[in-house]
C-alpha cells in the first residue's frame, strides 16, 4: 500500500458538539472589539470628545487622555482575560505582523501588577531589523516605530490557552518612512478625502465634511483535508501543487457552484462566521464556488481601512478554524492548474459623511449630474493608469490567473453595461439620443435620465466592472493584502477628480454649470474610449483588439511592477504624499525580491518532490514492469508460453515509455537546478525576466512529464495525493 493509500484511510470529518440553539448574531456581535461605543462607555466624557477631535480632524490628544484610553482598554481586555498585548501590522511582505508583551510591571518589590500606559499605546518600537524594508533601513539602524490606528478598533484573538489584545497599527522607520501597507493606504484615504470634497462643492454639495472610499472585498479559497496537505510538500512549502494530473472529472458539469455546502465544510463556514462575528467582521454571504472544493465569503462593505484589516483577520481566521476541523484552508491564487483560481474582487465605492454613496446614479437630476461627473472621473483615472492597477496586484502567483489563460486577463478594461454606455454616447455626441423614455437626456437644460440602480453588470470577464453602484476590481488576488489595490485607486482618482475639477472650473466661466460639465465629461469620454470594453475579456480577440488601442497588456510580475517607479507615477504618488520617492523605489524592490524568492522556493520544491517522491515512485514501477517481461520472457524460453508479439512488443513499449517519461523528469530537474545556479549572480531585474521567460517554462515541462507518469504508475506505487481526492474527498 503506498502512503497515499493508508492516508486515505484516516479522512473523516470531526465530530463536534450540536449547538441546539445557536445564539442570536446581534447578541454578541463585536464582542471581542474596543469599539467606540465601547470606549464612550469606559472613559470621560471629556478623553472621548478629544478622541472623536483626533479622529475626525487630527487634532493630537493629550498624553493624559491617551493614559486614560490606555487604562480603559486593557481593563476591558483583562476583564476578558487577556493577559498579553500586541501591536498588530502589516508589513510589507505577508500578511500581518505581531509582537506579544506582557501587561505586567513589578511595582515594588517582587510585587507584579497589570499595566499599560497611554505612551505604549500610542507607540510600540519592536526590534524590526528582520523585516524587509527595500533599502530604507540600514540593518544598523534597526529601530522601527509602530504607531497606533486609532480609526480601526483594537480587538482580541482567541486561542485555546489564552487571549491577546491586538492594537492595529501602522509600522515607520525611525525616519517616518512608511514601512507597512497600511500607512500609504491611510495616506490615500486621505487625499481622496481631500480632492473629493473639493470636487463636489461646485455641484452643490457644499457641506460635505468628509468623503472615503468603501470596500467589499469578497473572498475566494480552497479547503483540503489536512491529511492530503501534509503529505504534499509543495502545498506546505509554495501554497499550490507543483504537479498533479488533472482529474478525470473536475469543474466541467459545473455542479458546485451555489450547490448545496457539504456538511463538513457548512460546520468550518459556521465556526469562521461565529469568529468573525465576535471580532465585528461583517460577513454576510457565503457559497461554492465555481471548482470542486473552492468557496466564497463576502462581507458587507465598510470604510476601506477597516475593510482591509477585517479581511486580514478573515484570512488568518479562516486558517485557523479550517485546521480545527482537520481541513487546511487555500488562500493561494492557484492552487490547482485546470481548473479555477481564486481570486478577491474589490468592490470599491466612495461614500460621504451623511452616508451617500457617490456612484449611486440616485434618482434626481442635479445628483445625476454628479454621478455621471464622478463616474467619468474613475474612467479617467483608469485609463490613465491602468499600469498601476496592474502593477497592485503583480506578484508571483497572481501570474497565475492574470493572462494565463484565466479571467480576468492581464488586460486593464472598464465595463460599464448598455444603459450607462447608451448615456454616456448620448453625452459626448451633445444631443439627444434615440432612447427609451426614462432614458431620454435632455442636454443644457438640467433634465438628465434617472438611471436605474439595476443595471447590473453580468460580464464576470471584466478587470474593472461598474456594478450598480460601485466599482469591481476583479484582478486583486486571493492571498493579498488589498491595502495596496485600494490605495491605487484611491490615489488616481483622487487625482482624476482634480483634473476634472479644474477642466470644469476653466469651462464654467459665463457659462451654464450643467452645459459646461456636460461639455468636459464630452470631451473626457471620448478620450477615454479605449479603456471601455463590453465583450469577453477572456477572448483571443479581445487581446489583439487592446494591443491595437495601446492598452498594457504585461502578463509577466517583474515588467508590470515597473510601473510602480515610472517617472510620472512617482510624481502621482508624491503629489498626493501616498508614497516618497524612496517609499514607493523600496517597494518595488522588495516585491521583485519576493517574486525572485517564491519562484525559487517552487523550484527547489518541484526538484525535491521529483528525486523524493515522482522518480522513486515510478522506479518502483518500473521494477514490477521489467520483472514482468523477465518473467514473461523466461516463461515464453524455458515453459513455451504462448505470447503473441503485439501483446509482448505492448509491455516492452510500455516500459521504454515509463523509462522515458523517467528520463525527461530527471533531465528536466537538473536542467532546472543548473539554470537557477547560472542565474544567481544576474541582477534582478533581468533575473525575473529570465524566471518568467526560461524558469517557469522548465516547471511546466517537468510537471508534464511527471503527470503523465501518474497517469500510467499504478495506484499502490504513487505516493503524493491525487486531484481527485484531494478536490472530492469531502
Ligand atoms: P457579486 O458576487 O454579484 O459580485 P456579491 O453580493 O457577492 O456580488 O458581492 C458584492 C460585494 O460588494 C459585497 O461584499 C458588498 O458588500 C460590496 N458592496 C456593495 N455596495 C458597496 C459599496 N457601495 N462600496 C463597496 N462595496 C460594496
Ligand atoms: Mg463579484
Amino acid at each position: 500500500m503506498s502512503i497515499r493509500q493508508k492516508i486515505l484511510k484516516n479522512i473523516e470529518s470531526k465530530e463536534f458538539a450540536i449547538v441546539k440553539h445557536p445564539k442570536k448574531v446581534s447578541s454578541y456581535f463585536g464582542e471581542n472589539t474596543f469599539s467606540i461605543p465601547t470606549m464612550k462607555k469606559l472613559i470621560s466624557k471629556k478623553a472621548f470628545e478629544a478622541f472623536e477631535a483626533w479622529l475626525e480632524e487630527g487634532k493630537q490628544i493629550s498624553l493624559a487622555q491617551a493614559n486614560e484610553i490606555a487604562d480603559a482598554m486593557k481593563d476591558w481586555a483583562i476583564s476578558r482575560g487577556v493577559t498579553y498585548y500586541t501591536h498588530w501590522f502589516q508589513p510589507m511582505t505577508g500578511l500581518t505582523a505581531e509582537k506579544h508583551d506582557s501587561f505586567i510591571s513589578f511595582s515594588g518589590l517582587g510585587k507584579v501588577m497589570e499595566k499599560f500606559s497611554g505612551s505604549k499605546l500610542i507607540k510600540g518600537e519592536p526590534d524590526a531589523s528582520s523585516f524587509p524594508s527595500g533599502g530604507i533601513r540600514t540593518t544598523f539602524e534597526a529601530r522601527g516605530y509602530t504607531a497606533w490606528d486609532p480609526s480601526s478598533p483594537a480587538f482580541i484573538i482567541e486561542s485555546q490557552l489564552g487571549k491577546t489584545l491586538c492594537i492595529p497599527t501602522i509600522f515607520v522607520s525611525y525616519h517616518g518612512h512608511a514601512l507597512d501597507k497600511k500607512l500609504p493606504l491611510l495616506r490615500s484615504i486621505e487625499a481622496l478625502n481631500q480632492s473629493a470634497i473639493k470636487f463636489l462643492k461646485p455641484f452643490g454639495n457644499k457641506n460635505v465634511k468628509k468623503v472615503f472610499s468603501t470596500c467589499g472585498p469578497e473572498q475566494e479559497y480552497f479547503l483540503i483535508d489536512k491529511n492530503f496537505y501534509k503529505m504534499r510538500q509543495d502545498l506546505l512549502l509554495t501554497g499550490r501543487t507543483l504537479v498533479g494530473a488533472s482529474s478525470p472529472k473536475d469543474q466541467q458539469l459545473e455542479d458546485q457552484y451555489f450547490g448545496s455546502i457539504k456538511e463538513r465544510v457548512v460546520n468550518f463556514m459556521y465556526e469562521v462566521g461565529e469568529e468573525a462575528y465576535k471580532l465585528g467582521i461583517p460577513v454576510m454571504t457565503r457559497h461554492n464556488e465555481v471548482a470542486p472544493h473552492q468557496y466564497e465569503f463576502a462581507p458587507i462593505f465598510e470604510e476601506s481601512n477597516i475593510a482591509t484589516d477585517h479581511n486580514n483577520l478573515l484570512m488568518e481566521l479562516m486558517k485557523k478554524v479550517a485546521l480545527r476541523h482537520n481541513m487546511v484552508c487555500l488562500l493561494h491564487e492557484k492552487p490547482f492548474a485546470g481548473i479555477n483560481g481564486s481570486g478577491k474582487h474589490l468592490n470599491w465605492s466612495m461614500a460621504d459623511d451623511k452616508g451617500n454613496n457617490l456612484l449611486n446614479p440616485g434618482s434626481t437630476p442635479e445628483s445625476n449630474l454628479q454621478f455621471l461627473a464622478v463616474l467619468v472621473s474613475v474612467l479617467h483615472a483608469v485609463d490613465k493608469h491602468a499600469d498601476l492597477l496592474r502593477a497592485s496586484v503583480a506578484f508571483a502567483g497572481n501570474e497565475h490567473r492574470l493572462g494565463a489563460n484565466e479571467a480576468p486577463p492581464a488586460i486593464v478594461s472598464v465595463f460599464l453595461g448598455d444603459q450607462l454606455t447608451q448615456i454616456l454616447d448620448t453625452i459626448e455626441k451633445g444631443k439627444k439620443s434615440e432612447v427609451s423614455r426614462e432614458d431620454i437626456m435632455d442636454l443644457g437644460v438640467s433634465r438628465l435620465p434617472a438611471v436605474n440602480k439595476d443595471m447590473t453588470d453580468r460580464n464576470r470577464t471584466s478587470t474593472f466592472a461598474f456594478t450598480g453602484n460601485k466599482f469591481e476590481f476583479r484582478a486583486v488576488g486571493s492571498s493579498q493584502n488589498i491595502s495596496t489595490p485600494i490605495a491605487v485607486i484611491n490615489t488616481i482618482v483622487a487625482d482624476s477628480l482634480d483634473y476634472v475639477r479644474g477642466k470644469i472650473d476653466q469651462a464654467v466661466k459665463g457659462k451654464d454649470f450643467n452645459t459646461a460639465v456636460l461639455s468636459i465629461l464630452a470631451d473626457i469620454i471620448r478620450d477615454t474610449k479605449k479603456i471601455r470594453f463590453e465583450g469577453n475579456n477572456y477572448s483571443e480577440d479581445w487581446k489583439k483588439e487592446a494591443a491595437k488601442r495601446g492598452l498594457p497588456n504585461e502578463p509577466s510580475t517583474a515588467a508590470a511592477l515597473k510601473a510602480l517607479v515610472k517617472e510620472e507615477n512617482i510624481a502621482l504618488f508624491e503629489r498626493h504624499k501616498v508614497f516618497s520617492k524612496e517609499e514607493i523605489r523600496s517597494r518595488h524592490k522588495i516585491w521583485l525580491e519576493g517574486y525572485l524568492k517564491v519562484l525559487e522556493i517552487e523550484a527547489k520544491t518541484l526538484n525535491e518532490m521529483v528525486n523524493s517522491s515522482i522518480v522513486p515512485n515510478a522506479f518502483d514501477y518500473q521494477g514490477l514492469l521489467t520483472n514482468n517481461l523477465k518473467g514473461l520472457a523466461s516463461l515464453k524460453d524455458k515453459a513455451g508460453l504462448i505470447l503473441q508479439d503485439a501483446a509482448f512488443d505492448d509491455l516492452k513499449t510500455h516500459l521504454s515509455e515509463v523509462t522515458d517519461m523517467i528520463y525527461y523528469v530527471r533531465k528536466n530537474a537538473q536542467a532546472m537546478i543548473k539554470f537557477l545556479d547560472e542565474v544567481h549572480h544576474e541582477e534582478e531585474e533581468e533575473k525575473a525576466h529570465r524566471f518568467f521567460a526560461e524558469l517557469k517554462p522548465l516547471m511546466d515541462h517537468i510537471r508534464r512529464h511527471a503527470d503523465a507518469l501518474e497517469g500510467v504508475v499504478s495506484d499502490e506505487h504513487w505516493d503524493l495525493p491525487k486531484y481527485r481526492e484531494m478536490l472530492f474527498v469531502k
